[in-house]
């Protein structure tokens, strides 16, 4: 968020430094969440929410661009799978308009079994190679970087130290419910725990979705695909837990089976050479906030801030 701002707000001619305690390359488990998103975009807002589904829209236009025009930001055109089984009556997301090719999926096209199945033309995005992107464009326009050892604890101490700045943008995903002078204590956070595997596998993402849990699948494009996952609101553990990876490795194993090359074997077996092409165990932790994602402008002391 805090990047793409930036970047934004530079090509329309304003001078701006971010500062961070963490930059592209670092992976800090607790307080930077972006390396370790899948990522893919399924449009999340709800069907009475105009304001963030015109949001999504422009964002997926923007990701569909860039994925021609700047290859090596890390952002591919997929095909989308989402399943549901035991999640109510079919419901339409909002974006079957806005999405190339968006259809729901006969029986015998779906990955699993289940009660519905839709598929439409998405982007994914290699996350850490995308961060590096972004500040390299952004670098590259004369955007500034500043890198802070320690957490900022109060907004006020950025304008004690920049008394030159017009403007802060509060761009501090999870930190927002701490950080002194703008504290928001609806934000929360949304425990994710995934796997990076080395698989055959791209062009396609997958969803299953039901009561039990989510499994998905997100190819990088690199040779390495991401699964997961958990979806755990307000937990903060930081340690992988066991039983999630033998749950993401048997679950998405099940949606995709073109994760082990070598088709010939029993399941056991094939989810023992899928354990064994783990490259990393991640958990990250997704910004949610009560009353959805806040984008309003704060004076704060007489000056103002953008939230
Ligand atoms: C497992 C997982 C899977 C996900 N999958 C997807 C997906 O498929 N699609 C999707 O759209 N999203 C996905 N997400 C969500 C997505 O990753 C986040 O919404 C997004 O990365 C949040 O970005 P951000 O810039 O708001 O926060 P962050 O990436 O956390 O950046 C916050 C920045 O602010 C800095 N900062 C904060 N507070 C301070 C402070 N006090 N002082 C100094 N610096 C500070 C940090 O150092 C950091 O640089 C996923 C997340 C997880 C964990």
């Amino acid at each position: 968020m805090g990047l793409t701002t930036a970047l934004l707000l530079q090509e329309e001619g304003h001078q701006v430094t971010v500062v961070a305690q963490h930059f592209p390359g670092d992976m800090s488990t607790t307080q930077y969440t972006s390396p370790w998103a899948g990522a893919n975009w399924c449009g999340g807002a709800s069907s009475d929410c105009a304001d963030q589904q015109a949001a999504e829209a422009v964002t997926l236009a923007k990701l569909f661009r860039l994925s021609v025009e700047a290859p090596e930001a890390g952002v591919k055109v997929v095909d989308c799978i989402e399943c549901a089984t035991n999640m109510g009556p079919l419901k339409l997301p909002w974006f079957t308009l806005k999405t190339p090719q968006f259809r729901l999926l006969k029986s015998k096209e779906r990955p699993v079994p289940c009660d519905y199945a839709y598929s439409y033309k998405s982007v994914c995005i290699n996350t850490p190679l995308y961060l590096q992107w972004l500040r390299q464009r952004y670098e590259a326009t004369g955007g500034r970087c500043l890198r802070v050892s320690q957490p900022i604890s109060h907004i006020a101490d950025l304008w004690t130290a920049h008394p030159e700045t017009k403007v802060i943008v509060n761009c501090s995903g999870l930190s927002a419910r701490d950080l002194g002078g703008v504290r928001d204590p609806g934000v929360y956070p949304i425990r994710g725990q995934t796997l990076l595997v080395r698989a055959p596998l791209s062009g396609q993402t997958l969803t299953a979705i039901s009561p039990e849990g989510v499994s998905y699948v997100i190819p990088r494009g690199d040779g390495t695909v991401v699964i997961g996952g958990t979806y755990q609101q307000f937990s903060e553990k930081a340690e992988p837990d066991e039983d999630t990876i033998e749950h993401i490795l048997t679950g998405c194993l099940r949606l995709a089976p073109g994760l082990v090359a070598d088709q010939d074997q029993s399941f056991d077996s094939r989810r023992e050479l899928l354990r064994q092409a783990i490259l990393r165990v991640n958990v990250g932790f997704r910004p949610a906030r009560i009353g959805g994602a806040r984008v309003e402008v704060e004076e704060v002391g007489g000056t103002i801030s953008l939230g």
